[in-house]
């Protein structure tokens, strides 16, 4: 009797997914245009969302920049991620929104025309402010039918980031989504103000945020650090193939920092910083100057307790009480020096990135 060849296990299609008015198949892709609103000039407003409907199964994710309309390298980092071949054997579906503020990028701003922050307005309402509508769009359009989210953000205008993830890492899930993400701090946050990480907690969605470089700027390591970060979280979710190569070194533990506090400027005056972003504080390090023009009066910053700085002011011209350093608090010291280790090779970072993924011009 002739032996029959075992029947091909059919696996499940990935299901299709609607945004908007658009609904896009298993196996393709697609960029929707979201209607957000009409200008007073008549002229519409939409929301750029490209749409990557996997052929399998698997999870959903968005990723979106430009939340504050001033912070640029999550629009530089969703671009080269569309672009990776890496995406060609997707399992699941990739919801990529590069300007989810268009005003804000338009002017420039962080902010919308009626001057509220967007990451203050999560979850939002439909007859609310512009503001509102806005965070009610996104949250209905795209939080609500991913899974899993990754929000992209960078420092404030004049202040630098390091290349951070902040989460809720008390939930096992985020956690190691963070930790496989491939950044040296880790900053555990649980916020109750209205950001998009809020409320898609509360809708039961996983969500990293990534924080690096500086607004209106584009960072290169920050950029790539990003690409890899988010390609990492997509293996780990099993979206995409595991690396069949070996890593170019054996990958190090992140921190977590269980806080973190800005330390601010004594005295108005002219700024020098001692210290960089990545650099392993103890207590009582002097970590800058804050001085008169002519250096007669000088005030140095000292740092309370040991930390890894994450965040630093780059204009020298500060006035009393401006932010300067955003320092990392660890449990123990320990934990410091190792993450400084870890800081000190994040700048060596991408050498040891295959170049496709994250060096797409
Ligand atoms: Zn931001």
């Amino acid at each position: 009797m002739a032996r029959r060849a075992p029947a091909a296990r059919a696996e499940p299609a990935n299901e299709p997914i609607t945004i908007g008015e658009v609904t896009v198949q298993p196996g393709s892709r697609e960029l929707v245009l979201l209607p957000v609103t009409v200008l007073y000039t008549s002229n519409p407003v939409e929301m750029p969302v490209h749409v990557i409907c996997g052929k399998r199964p698997g999870p959903r994710l968005f990723v979106s920049a430009a939340i504050h309309g001033d912070e640029l390298n999550g629009i530089e980092i969703i671009r080269r991620l569309l672009k990776s071949s890496a995406l060609r054997h997707l399992r699941g579906t990739l919801v990529a929104v590069p300007i989810v503020n268009v005003f804000g990028v338009l002017n420039h701003s962080r902010y919308l025309p009626d001057r509220r922050d967007l990451n203050r307005s999560f979850p939002g309402s439909d007859h609310g402010s512009l503001t509102a509508r806005l965070a009610h769009l996104f949250m209905e359009e795209i939080v609500a039918k991913c899974t899993h989210g990754i929000d992209l953000h960078t420092g404030a205008l004049h202040r630098d980031n390091l290349p951070q993830i902040r989460a809720h890492m008390d939930d096992d899930e985020t956690a190691r989504l963070a930790r496989a993400f491939g950044v040296p701090v880790l900053l555990n946050s649980v916020l109750r103000d209205g950001s998009l990480r809020q409320a898609a907690d509360e809708s039961g969605i996983k969500m990293l945020l990534y924080e690096a470089g500086e607004a209106l700027r584009f960072d290169e390591v920050s950029i790539r650090v990003g690409v890899a970060g988010i390609l990492n979280v997509m293996r780990e979710l099993g979206m995409l193939a595991a690396r069949h190569k070996k890593p170019h070194k054996p990958k190090k533990e992140p921190f977590t920092a269980r806080s973190s506090s800005w330390l601010r400027a004594p005295q108005g005056g002219i700024f020098r910083a001692f210290v960089g972003l990545g650099e392993h504080i103890g207590p009582n390090t002097v970590l800058g100057m804050v001085s008169d023009p002519m250096g007669v009066e000088e005030e140095p910053i000292l740092s309370p307790n040991s930390g890894i700085v994450i965040g630093r002011t780059n204009l020298p011209l500060v006035n009393e009480g401006d932010a300067l350093f955003h320092v990392a608090r660890f449990e123990r010291s320990k934990q410091a020096e190792h993450a400084a280790v870890a800081v000190a090779e994040l700048h060596d970072f991408h050498e040891g990135l295959p170049p496709d993924e994250t060096e797409i011009r």
